[in-house]
């Protein structure tokens, strides 16, 4: 197979990258698409999710999540029950049923 080197524009910081030969080999061997973003965008998206994100504030720029295929809001809605939360106290609501054996824990709290 014939490749080369393909200049991609990162849909995160809109940069140019080279998406080289042997990367798209690479790719299509374990059949991947083709990378939409940079190297350090991806970079950051893999930290951020190893990290569960402590503490992140990015400057600036609206566009947080935009793009990238959303399958949102396809989900059946589910019954909500009122809790309090076991860190913070405030009072919020869960899409299952607490056990009481394990602390419910508020969004906020959750995503820590
Ligand atoms: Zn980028
Ligand atoms: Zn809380």
């Amino acid at each position: 197979m014939m490749s080369t080197d393909q200049t991609l524009v990162c849909a995160d910081c809109s940069t140019n990258f080279t998406f080289s030969a042997s990367e798209q080999e690479f790719y299509q061997q374990k059949g991947f698409s083709a990378p939409r973003r940079c190297k350090p965008c991806r970079d950051a998206v893999k930290a951020a999710k190893g990290q569960g994100g402590g503490g992140s504030s990015y400057g600036g720029g609206g566009r947080s999540s935009s793009g990238g295929g959303g399958d949102y809001g396809s989900r059946p809605q589910r019954e909500m029950h009122d809790v309090i939360c076991g860190n913070c106290g405030v009072q919020t609501k869960v899409p299952f049923k607490p056990t009481g054996d394990r602390p419910v824990l508020c969004r906020d709290c959750f995503q820590r």
